[in-house]
């Protein structure tokens, strides 16, 4: 029986799970419970693991030897009030799974299910890390997201290769999308600030209105994408929080200004970076100033071209050519990029559309289809088995 029929078998299994975590959502560094969901199921397949990896992470362990194989699943939920009338709706007012990271632990789990028997039914020769990483969404007080933290504390150490996996709430259900090379972006985060003089809103030839210079550095940076990037590159910034003022008659002394930046290459990181502190400085131009601090985020997701054609041919074999498509180039970033950039890795999409309703990542009303879950254990399982039974993937 393959992977995908041995799933299904345990369909009501991961729903139940899934539907547990997202009724519990946690946010990125507190996964509290759901690493303890976590440790107790793979205790109960009597599989052994170690918890507090990357602060609230778990890393379990299956099979001994080599070759040595990753797979990543993230854990954290998102502070957004959940909208949706289900019955598996947060119990966290505030926070909820809108990424769907609780699915990915969910079929990281299952993966685990159905490769222990094969390892304990000595099918199976190496090891498989099963790694569930917290914090994807966000990076705690050092800087540091969950997956920055597991490479930096040697979990993939060892590790001949890794795969992840992301549902996609507005791709159609069960399809399998994969992209070689540069796939997710960059992103890097801008906190500025710009300064004026305040004073009388009828008197603004005697202050320096701030608002007004705002209005020249937005421009500016709306400039850059278009007249001072190659146009043959991607990339963009955008102005996300602009916060000033406190009446209807009083010029503010400065201004808030912050977005985000992503791109592909670092050269071009680089030219936004640069870009961005030149629309500031227009501010000087009138006599004002400004603060500007870039916040360093996740690199470019790359998957190794080696990896990507392994997971292709892995999905076609399981799910059918059909279901398999090349996915495009996102602007939207992961921390599965650390991953990457560690050992040779792969990071695909598994479409999960649930209805005709909208409902995007990051929405009061995300939602998945639930039938994803046997298929996504059944693709990570699966190339954990074929990894470790072809010889020569990887160089
Ligand atoms: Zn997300
Ligand atoms: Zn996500």
């Amino acid at each position: 029986m393959s992977y995908l029929d041995r799933a299904h078998a345990l369909k009501e299994k991961l729903i139940a799970i899934r539907r547990d975590l997202h009724q519990h959502p946690e946010l990125a560094f507190e996964e509290v419970r759901t690493a303890q969901r976590v440790a107790e199921t793979l205790h109960d397949l009597g599989v052994e693991y170690e918890t507090g990896v990357a602060k609230t992470g778990v890393v379990a362990y299956l099979g001994e030897g080599e070759p040595r194989f990753a797979l990543r699943a993230d854990m954290d939920a998102l502070p957004i009030l959940e909208a949706n009338e289900t019955e598996y709706k947060s119990q966290n007012p505030g926070k909820m799974h809108a990424c769907g990271h609780d699915a990915h632990t969910t079929c990281l789990l299952g993966a685990a299910m159905l490769l222990n028997q094969d390892f304990k039914q000595g099918r199976l020769k190496g090891t498989v890390k099963l790694l569930f990483q917290p914090a994807e969404e966000n990076a705690g007080k050092d800087g540091k997201s969950g997956g920055q933290l597991m490479v930096q504390e040697g979990a993939l150490n060892n590790v001949d290769a890794v795969v992840g996996l992301h549902v996609i709430s507005t791709l159609p259900s069960n399809e399998v999308y994969v992209r070689a090379g540069a796939f997710m972006a960059a992103v890097d985060g801008f906190e500025g600030e710009v300064i004026g003089r305040g004073g009388h809103g009828a008197y603004p030839h005697e202050a320096l209105d701030p608002i007004w210079l705002s209005a020249h550095v937005i421009n500016a940076i709306h400039g850059i994408v278009s007249r001072r990037m190659d146009p043959t590159k991607q990339g963009l910034i955008s102005v996300c929080i602009i916060n000033a003022g406190t009446a209807l008659n009083i010029i503010p002394e400065s201004v808030r200004l912050a977005g985000t930046i992503r791109s592909f290459e670092p050269s071009v990181r680089a030219l936004l970076h640069g870009e961005l502190e030149k629309a500031f400085a227009v501010t000087r131009a009138w006599g004002g100033d400004y603060k500007l601090k870039i916040l360093h985020g996740y690199p470019t997701t790359v998957n190794d071209p080696k990896m990507t054609e392994f997971v292709r041919e892995m999905a076609t074999g399981l799910v059918g050519a059909e279901r398999v498509k090349e996915a495009q180039l996102q602007m939207g970033a992961e921390d599965f990029s650390f991953m990457a950039q560690a050992k040779p890795g792969a990071f695909f999409y598994l479409g999960a559309k649930k209805d005709e309703v909208q409902r995007p990542h990051h929405n009061p009303v995300f939602d998945i289809d639930e039938a994803v879950l046997p298929t996504g254990a059944a693709l990570l399982a699966e190339a954990a088995r074929k990894f470790l039974s072809s010889s020569k993937i990887l160089p």
